[in-house]
């Protein structure tokens, strides 16, 4: 249902993506894995489109864009509805509180009633463990309480495929499980997800698959278990051996 075809991304002289392929299928979690500056915010990004990528086909959900050719502004913000980007340090609204940050892109993307919107944003709040903190503004609230406010907002627009950059990175140790249990729990009910992390006990329990990346380009991708165990490359043997 997600497809990434030769993607590109370069800014200036530097290129960062040398040709990403992936695909994701329905319903599965993947994990992309790889050394600082390989490439995965980015990627993750272009699937977003907060970055124009420099060339290569995104598809998701039979939406496609060809990033060879001109695309306009128009398709570019209804592609980036299908996805959801859930960020390292949750890029709230400050002056809002949780329950209108959520709320945020539903009525002024979406053209959503507001009375809707506040019941969905409250009905999300809750499942991500914050129905009593709706009124409670960022600075108020936890860096995990935070991130979760940020879960539901992405949740909130009803994206196709949930996308996360480093969304427990930010965080204190002990505030970390709260999200990644959020984050479980949006897995097993069957949403897509591309999930960059360190967090590799997660990607042990949560992921379908676990992506390599290095030096801009898919190294390797299998199963959590093969990867961990067994990887095949000796740049992501080299990798996993300095982390764990
Ligand atoms: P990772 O997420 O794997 O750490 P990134 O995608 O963040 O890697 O970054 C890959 C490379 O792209 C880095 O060298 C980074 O400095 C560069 N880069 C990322 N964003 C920009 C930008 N907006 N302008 C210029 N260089 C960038």
């Amino acid at each position: 249902m997600i497809s990434i075809k030769g993607l590109h991304k370069q800014f200036d002289q530097l290129e960062v993506l040398k040709g990403i392929d992936l695909e994701v299928g329905k319903g599965k979690v993947v994990v992309v894995i790889g050394p600082s500056g390989s490439g995965k915010t980015t990627m993750l990004r272009c699937l977003n489109v907060l970055e124009i990528p420099t060339k290569g086909i995104i598809s998701i959900e039979g939406h496609s864009l060809d990033f060879s050719k001109n695309v306009p502004k128009k398709s570019i913000a209804l592609f980036r509805r299908l996805t959801g980007m859930v960020f390292q340090n949750y890029n709230l609204f400050p002056h809002k509180t949780a329950l209108e940050n959520v709320m945020e892109g539903p009525v002024v993307v979406k053209g959503m009633d507001k009375s809707k919107a506040r019941e969905k944003a409250a009905a999300l709040l809750q499942k991500v463990g914050l129905g009593d903190k709706m009124d409670y503004y960022p600075s108020q609230l936890s860096g995990g309480q935070q991130q979760r406010v940020g879960i539901a907002r992405a949740l909130a627009m009803e994206p196709e495929v949930m996308l996360f950059d480093e969304p427990t990175s930010a965080l204190d140790p002990e505030l970390v499980g709260e999200v990644l249990r959020v984050m479980k729990d949006l897995a097993q009910e069957g949403m897509t997800m591309i999930v960059v992390t360190h967090e590799m006990r997660f990607a042990r329990e949560a992921a379908d698959e676990v992506i390599f990346m290095d030096g801009g380009v898919v190294v390797e991708r299998n199963k959590p278990e093969e990867i961990f165990t067994n990887p095949k490359e000796e740049r992501t043997r080299k990798f996993l051996n300095m982390i764990q």
